[in-house]
């Protein structure tokens, strides 16, 4: 029985340039932690970098969250404790003032057209809604980001961050650590997201995922965009319920057919 839904967030619910976001937000923060170890900008790039690669490594065997081992490898590389309250301070200001105001001409961050709608229509099924966002960064940045996708008031059940989860998507511990914190098991959520990669457990834990997007990936239990999906909701978990009384529509969305 289905009982929540778990939405990705970048080009499910947000639309936008991600790759142009991460580089104006690393750049920016890097130029603060310059700022405040009086070092240069410059040296900052390749801690950044190993610090994102240590958390997202696939041979990870520690229990940390992201934050504490990004943090952590940061420490390593440059001798920058970034959990000083003085510096935790500047971050976390900088990320509740500066980040919400990085969406540009370039990064172009607008709500992704049948978003939020498809939010709703989970919601009046009765099921419980969260943000399986891939928890790369701090909830703050999450929090601007849900402000420029229209879903800040959405009362999600869980946000992931960098501080709450302690592995990365597509990795299977992100997502059963996700729904235990639901209090539910992988079986009783659909995830719905773009990435045909990321947003599919690996190794496979039960959880099944709704693809929004072109890809015909093998293991998607639908696919389409976001509009089709807000129409599709009520069918597709009455299927993944095994009730199939209220019938499909006559467009549904099965995987593999062409639409
Ligand atoms: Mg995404």
């Amino acid at each position: 029985m289905i009982k929540a839904v778990l939405f990705d967030m970048d080009d499910t619910l947000l639309s936008i340039n991600l790759t142009a976001f991460i580089a104006s937000y690393v750049s920016r923060k890097a130029r603060l932690l310059a700022e405040v170890s009086s070092s240069s900008v410059v040296s900052m790039g390749m801690p950044f970098a190993r610090s994102y690669l240590a958390i997202s490594s696939d041979s990870r065997q520690d229990s940390l969250t992201n934050e504490q081992l990004f943090n952590e490898t940061f420490l390593t590389e440059t001798g920058i404790p970034l959990d000083d309250p003085v510096i935790a301070d500047a971050v976390d200001c900088f990320d509740a003032e500066v980040t919400p105001t990085l969406n540009g001409r370039t990064v172009h961050a607008v709500p992704r057209r049948g978003g939020r709608k498809a939010v709703e229509a989970a919601r009046k099924l009765g099921l419980t809604v969260a943000l399986a966002t891939n928890p790369s960064f701090s909830e703050a940045c999450v929090r601007a980001r849900m402000g420029w996708a229209d879903v800040e008031d959405v009362p999600f059940a869980r946000i992931s961050h960098m501080a709450n989860s302690t592995r990365m998507k597509p990795d299977a511990r992100y997502y059963e650590e996700f729904v235990s914190a639901l209090g539910l098991s992988c079986e009783e959520c659909l995830m719905v997201g773009n990435d045909a990669t990321r947003d599919f457990p690996r190794p496979d834990c039960g959880l099944v995922t709704a693809y929004v997007g072109h890809a015909r990936p093998k293991r998607a239990i639908w696919r389409g965009d976001m509009e089709r999906l807000s129409r599709d909701l009520p069918f597709l978990i009455d299927r993944l319920d095994g009730d199939r009384s209220r019938g499909m529509p006559d467009d549904w969305a099965e995987p593999g057919s062409s639409d």
